[in-house]
């Protein structure tokens, strides 16, 4: 109940979504260009955030902020306002609301797609170390250099604690909770970031090795570009594995081509500017 009152407080939208909607999990900015296409093609929406960040950029429709309370919640949820699809877009890294709404979409028998940009690239002139968990970004820094560009969010910098040796600028939305690392520098931000930008973060700074996600993307891609032509090493933090049976699409297109699919029949075509959505 709180998420529900917090929603309203925080966007005051019109009415809630009722009967045949479409719950986006987001957080995203494919999550807010979903909203924002089925808005314009008068698919109802509602878009859930998990109220991790203080200032979110709201995405067009109803929007509720907070966690469901697990899959039991969501399920439950999901029966409530009887909503007839899911999209999961929620970013690549977010394992557990992803595992929610598997199973809780599963129980509910409602229909589930993950849209899910896809992973970056390494380029011929990239010196890209792959590792598999943060803790492994962190074992690798020592060998690589000691002013590090640490842009894996503030969640999990518990992992680099114990690399004394080295010194952090760290780059996250908000300010991370509990202890901070012994030797660093907070930069609060968020992207996107400009090539022109992260060259001179980097210059500044001294910067030596670059630690990132996999996160995919074009919003926060400058940091490679900038660290390909600086010729540094950067940390690439692999995607976790993605869920098996759940259908996936790497494109907003795609997604509402599926929503389409996925309503019941007329509640898409339901637009009085005739706009639909593409299949
Ligand atoms: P997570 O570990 O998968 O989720 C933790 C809990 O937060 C979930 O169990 C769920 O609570 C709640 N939650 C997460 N996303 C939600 C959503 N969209 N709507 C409602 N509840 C949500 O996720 P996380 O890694 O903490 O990320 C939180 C959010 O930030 C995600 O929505 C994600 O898209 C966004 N984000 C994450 C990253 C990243 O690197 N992890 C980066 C950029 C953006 P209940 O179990 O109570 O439902």
């Amino acid at each position: 109940m709180k998420a529900q009152l917090d929603t309203e407080a925080v966007t005051g939208r019109g009415p809630e979504v009722g009967i045949g909607g479409v719950l986006v999990l987001g957080g995203t900015s494919e999550a807010r260009e979903l909203a924002a296409g089925l808005v314009e093609r008068d698919v109802p929406v509602v878009s859930s955030l998990a109220g991790r960040v203080s200032r979110p950029r709201l995405p067009a429709g109803e929007v509720r902020i907070g966690g469901f309370g697990g899959p039991d919640g969501l399920s439950a949820w999901l029966v409530e306002r009887e909503i007839a699809a899911v999209v999961d877009a929620t970013h690549p890294f977010a394992q557990r609301i992803s595992a929610s709404a598997a199973s809780a979409c599963a129980r509910a028998g409602v229909p589930l797609l993950r849209l899910e940009r896809p992973g970056w690239s390494e380029r011929p002139e990239d010196r890209w170390h792959w590792v598999d968990a943060l803790d492994h970004a962190a074992e690798m820094i020592p060998r690589l250099g000691r002013r590090v560009f640490l842009t894996t969010g503030r969640q999990g910098l518990e992992a680099f604690a114990h690399v004394d040796e080295a010194w952090f600028l760290i780059r996250c939305v908000d300010p991370p909770e509990g202890p901070l690392l012994a030797r660093h520098e907070l930069l609060l931000d968020r992207g996107p970031y400009t090539l022109a930008g992260e060259r001179e973060l980097i210059d500044r700074h001294e910067i030596e090795v670059l630690v990132t996600k996999d996160s995919g993307g074009e919003h926060t891609v400058a940091k490679l570009d900038a660290a390909r032509e600086r010729g540094l090493p950067v940390i690439v933090v692999r995607r976790p594995e993605r869920l098996a049976g759940v259908q996936t699409v790497a494109s907003v297109e795609r997604a509402l081509a599926w929503v389409a699919d996925a309503l019941p029949r007329g509640a898409a075509a339901a637009s009085p500017s005739g706009a639909g959505v593409p299949r």
